[in-house]
């Protein structure tokens, strides 16, 4: 998308993204979880913080409802306002990304194309999809909120898995099978994945 301002100049750091990491002592990413509701994304996401932080590592999770309430509480769930929420996040994870932390975020993502955008303005290597995988019946099951309760009696309009598609990542970094794996083991799955990846540089 093309800026709407004229007249921008881009202002870079001081800094070079070495100099950052170097004095910071751990590099960014984004964990980007997909997955349907209730499929356990910010469950696994507080969980992954937790230990993280308990690890001595700067991490941040975006989470989808807290985000509806603040930055993006102008948009519903239409396809083009679910493309436009999750732009925005992409951009917003990104700069926490550039900070150096750890970014975790926990948004259904339901469309193949909104998530390749978001990798596709993250430095190579740096974008990590991880599908929450579990199946709509085990979703069902769990129902936290109520909400496939809700979307089955048509009180929810356009409710992912059930009447507005998921597509299923093609080629994630990470699949968490959070329908047969209990919390703990998918939350250190994660971490795992981010130490083999070179993200989580030892701790003194
Ligand atoms: P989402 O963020 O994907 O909508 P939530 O994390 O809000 O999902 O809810 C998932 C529910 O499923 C929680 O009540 C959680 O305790 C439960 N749960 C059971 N097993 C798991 C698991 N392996 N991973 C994540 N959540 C699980």
């Amino acid at each position: 998308m093309t800026p709407k301002g004229t007249n921008l100049t881009w202002h870079g750091a001081n800094v070079t993204n070495e100099e950052r990491i170097a004095a910071v002592g751990q590099t960014g990413c984004v964990v980007w979880l997909t997955g349907l509701s209730a499929s356990g994304k910010s469950t696994i996401a507080r969980r992954a913080e937790q230990l993280l932080l308990e690890r001595g590592y700067m991490v941040y999770v975006l989470d989808g409802d807290n985000i509806r309430m603040g930055l993006n509480k102008d948009l519903g769930f239409s396809p083009a306002d679910r493309t436009e929420n999750i732009r925005r996040i992409g951009e917003v994870a990104k700069l926490f990304a550039d900070a150096c932390v750890v970014t975790i975020t926990a948004f259904i993502s339901p469309y193949r194309e909104d998530r390749d955008k978001v990798r596709a303005i993250m430095p190579e290597g740096t974008f990590l999809e991880t599908w929450v995988d579990a199946s709509v019946e085990v979703c069902e099951g769990r129902d936290p909120k109520g909400l496939y309760k809700k979307a089955r009696a048509g009180q929810i309009p356009e409710f992912t898995g059930v009447s507005a598609p998921y597509e299923e990542p093609l080629a994630p970094e990470l699949v968490l099978k959070s329908g047969e794996m209990d919390v703990e083991a998918c939350a250190l799955a994660l971490l795992a994945h981010l130490q083999a990846k070179g993200f989580l540089p030892p701790r003194g």
